[in-house]
């Protein structure tokens, strides 16, 4: 027998969009995480949603999501089709399209708005992207907000061999191959496309908790197991060796990371360690602590 079947991390489960509805105006999303009903098996990721894809009509309105707060967490915004375009309180923002990847710090918190970026609203198209929630540590919750731009251009591709497809690292390491994201605890997250009838083996950290988000395709998990076109599969803490092989061309994330054993204490746009935290941030907020946009 291959050896690669004696450190076997197993899937135990597989889960489809909790809910389907809009973020702002120009956001349709499925709901992936945490509508599966497994969050601590997840941690630290708090939040999936896939947006689109949808094609929107040329307009010459402000689409998305207006002034709003983040505290305690990050958002990290991966983008397939169309530009988004984010600004915050901070005075930081930028524009992201396909390939690229905000990872936002909100922390001791933020206001920021994400919208579609003018261009592309007016010229109209296709929107695809990810929003992901990362939790942090609580030591980190109340640091000084951070905003990573990662352009597809810094996002390091592996070649996984010839004509099997490619494997981003936007954060933590493949085969020797570190990503540009700064987290603060431990993870590992690719944007990983295969294509169809090739394989991948992949080691994913025991003790962590580890899931794949497929995007397009048919992923077989393992030589035995499927994930669907817009399903998250969830692996178990022990092993390491996920066997991925891809039925059809397959478009997918991989999301690994050491769990956060702490409370977690969460109101919409807020993610702390306690109910008195979170009315904090409602104060805080409601009093203009976390900014404005300008
Ligand atoms: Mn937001």
């Amino acid at each position: 027998m291959q050896a690669e079947t004696i450190n076997a991390k197993e899937l135990v489960g597989v889960y489809q969009a909790g809910s389907h509805h809009m973020v702002g105006d120009g956001f349709p999303v499925r709901n992936m995480i945490p509508g599966a009903g497994v969050e601590e098996q997840l941690s630290p990721f708090l939040m999936l949603d896939y947006m689109g894809p949808e094609e929107f009509p040329p307009t010459t309105s402000r689409l998305g999501v207006g002034e709003h707060p983040h505290r305690g967490f990050e958002t990290v915004t991966i983008m397939y089709h169309g530009k988004v375009a984010h600004r915050d309180s901070t005075g930081s923002g930028g524009v992201i399209g396909p390939g690229d990847v905000q990872w936002m710090t909100a922390a001791s918190g933020v206001v920021h708005e994400e919208l579609h970026e003018k261009e592309f609203a007016e010229k109209g198209g296709l929107l695809e992207g990810v929003q992901l929630w990362v939790n942090l540590p609580k030591a980190f919750k109340m640091a000084a907000p951070r905003y990573q731009t990662l352009l597809s251009s810094e996002i390091p591709a592996v070649n996984i061999g010839e004509g099997a497809g490619r494997l981003r690292v936007i954060a933590g390491e493949f085969r020797g191959v570190t990503g540009p994201a700064k987290t603060f605890s431990p993870v590992h997250l690719y944007d990983l496309h295969l294509a169809a009838g090739h394989r991948i083996e992949l080691d994913l950290p025991e003790g962590f908790n580890s899931s794949l988000f497929v995007l397009h395709g048919q992923v077989l998990v393992n030589g035995s197991q499927t994930v669907g076109e817009v399903e998250i599969g969830l692996f178990g803490q022990r092993g390491e060796r996920v066997v991925l092989e891809a039925k059809q061309d397959a478009t997918m994330l991989v999301l690994s990371g050491e769990p956060i054993a702490e409370p977690v204490a969460r109101y919409g746009p807020f993610v702390m360690n306690t109910r008195d935290e979170i009315i904090q941030a409602v104060q805080d907020y409601q009093a203009g602590k976390m900014g404005h946009l300008s």
